[in-house]
């Protein structure tokens, strides 16, 4: 069993949720991670692909087992709002906030656990494959980091996301494709008591809209939202603009084509209906992927699960991760869970034990 040092783990991991990183605000956190890589004698590159100097950021340790393919290893470091000045509390076994904010487990927990399986294969002198350890940023915004990145610089062909919320010991081996929508209607703004003859009404061409579609679950792995609403500038003025944004899911490219092109058309007959007009953008964020329990990745998931005295439990997700973005890229990629729990929410928490599972789960998939 490999033996992590856990109460460094959950120092680091405290550390690095004190350092704010909302999406695009990630440069002080890539800086504190490259410079506890370099303390190990691992330089850390940024690709500078981000805002304001942040990037990805690219940590090869090179390898002692030659006869283990090299292996991607990936978390992302921008985290949701409300995501400043988060003050972590353990208590009980349980790491928490004060109730104000998001914890950042997603996926500093991670960010932790890579960087103390680092340290524990490298102070222990631990044989191990070749690693790409991998920091994204804007993961939180379609991927963005993951998909702005050169994966030739990677010398693994393979890897793993650890950005799940399942227990540890899950090993997402499919996940859904994402399309994003953005509906703008444009009405004609007119005081709504004096002369609403001459107005037409942008919010009720989105509220139309809306009620031609269908939302939420489609199938068992179809899914659909608008979840963001915008319009209107008064009470009493007939509303010349308003905005829908939403999302349609599915782990079947097919079924989503037929789900976006109904939504395409509930907005746009709306439009029609309404005599507004319409700025509609509609875009694949990612794809999805799917991977038999017969692939490379599948096995030394399963494996290095195992090797933590785990049991290996294979699932589907309904969410994306940065290993969408990466399959698209032609590398082979799953996701892995980590324990976070009740993620995106100021109740956001991740237990002690979970932490040091995920460090363990880190730390064998380098050892192989
Ligand atoms: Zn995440």
């Amino acid at each position: 069993m490999i033996d992590i040092d856990i109460d460094r783990a959950l120092k680091t991991f405290l550390d690095l949720v004190q350092i704010d990183s909302p999406t695009y605000e990630e440069r002080p956190i890539i800086e504190r991670i490259a410079s506890e890589f370099e303390t190990l004698g691992l330089p850390a590159f940024n690709d500078c692909t981000g805002r304001d100097g942040a990037g990805n950021l690219h940590v090869r340790l090179p390898g002692t087992r030659p006869d283990l393919a090299p292996l991607l290893l990936c978390a992302h470091t921008d985290t949701v709002e409300p995501g400043r000045q988060i003050r972590p509390v353990v208590r009980d076994g349980v790491v928490r906030t004060d109730g104000r904010t998001i914890l950042g487990a997603d996926n500093k927990a991670s960010v932790a656990a890579l960087l103390e399986a680092a340290r524990t294969v490298v102070r222990h002198n631990l044989p191990h494959r070749e690693v790409d350890l991998l920091f994204t940023w804007g993961e939180e915004r379609g991927h963005a980091g993951a998909a702005a990145f050169d994966a030739s610089r990677l010398r693994a062909t393979m890897g793993v996301t650890l950005d799940d919320t399942e227990d540890p010991g899950h090993i997402t081996v499919a996940a859904p494709a994402y399309f994003s929508i953005l509906a703008r209607f444009i009405g004609k703004a007119a005081h709504a008591g004096a002369a609403p003859e001459q107005g037409i009404s942008a919010i009720v061409a989105a509220a139309a809209a809306v009620g031609r579609m269908r939302l939420g679950r489609i199938d068992h792995e179809t899914t659909a939202n608008i979840g963001l609403i915008r319009g209107g500038t008064a009470r009493n003025a007939i509303p010349g603009t308003a905005e829908l944004e939403g999302e349609a899911r599915s782990l079947d490219n097919g079924k989503l084509e037929r789900l976006v092109a109904a939504l395409r058309e509930a907005i746009e007959t709306a439009a029609r209906d309404t005599a507004t007009q319409l700025e509609l953008t509609i875009k694949q964020e990612y794809a999805a992927y799917r991977w038999p329990e017969s692939e490379t990745i599948v096995a030394e998931a399963v494996a290095a699960v195992r090797r933590c005295g785990l049991p290996p439990s294979l699932r589907v997700s309904g969410g994306g991760s940065d290993s969408n973005t990466f399959n698209e890229k032609g590398l082979r990629c799953l996701n892995v869970a980590i324990g976070m729990k009740e993620i995106h929410t100021v109740n956001e928490h991740i237990a002690v034990d979970d932490l040091r599972k995920t460090c363990q789960i880190a730390t064998s998939l380098i050892t192989g």
